[in-house]
């Protein structure tokens, strides 16, 4: 049988298929910077507060819109959204017509693996809390 994601769209899907898409990358809950000058927006190695930085979980994950008012809560009605995820986000490669990456854990059926191929955050980032300056924690431009 076909896998879910590759015969229908993003509208069609399920609440529980919506969410096994994420992969638990975490890229979302990183830190960026716009500048105001070029628009050009730049990622930093820090993430939100509420992240689990050992299990690249967040811990408030009902709440999180409340807590974290920027913090977007994706799904079919905002789409338009997902433009701002980062390019090997499941949501946004699917919106663009392109397929999951090898290392998704909906292929590898192993959660770990969106980690063990280093396309999360995991090991790689600091706490919000660490730091109260991001302009020293720029990683580059946003993708
Ligand atoms: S960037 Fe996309 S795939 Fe990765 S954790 Fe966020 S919503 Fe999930
Ligand atoms: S509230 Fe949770 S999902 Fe939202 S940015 Fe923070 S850690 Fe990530």
């Amino acid at each position: 049988m076909a896998n879910f994601w590759e015969y229908k769209t993003l509208y069609e899907l399920t609440r529980n298929e919506w969410e096994q898409l994420c992969d638990g990358c975490a890229k979302c809950c990183l830190h960026k910077i716009e500048d105001e000058d070029t628009g050009i927006i730049y990622s930093t190695n820090v993430v939100c507060q509420y992240l689990d930085i050992k299990h690249c979980l967040c811990e408030n994950y009902a709440q999180r819109s409340v807590l974290v008012p920027e913090c977007v809560t994706l799904d079919s009605d905002n789409l338009e959204q997902v433009y701002f995820m980062p390019t090997t986000c499941s949501y946004r490669l699917l919106a663009e017509g392109k397929p999951l990456p090898s290392w998704h854990p909906l292929l590898t059926h192993n959660k770990e693996s969106v980690h063990e191929s280093g396309n999360s955050v995991r090991g790689k980032v600091i706490s919000e809390l660490e730091t109260d300056d991001l302009m020293h924690h720029l990683t580059g431009e946003w993708d």
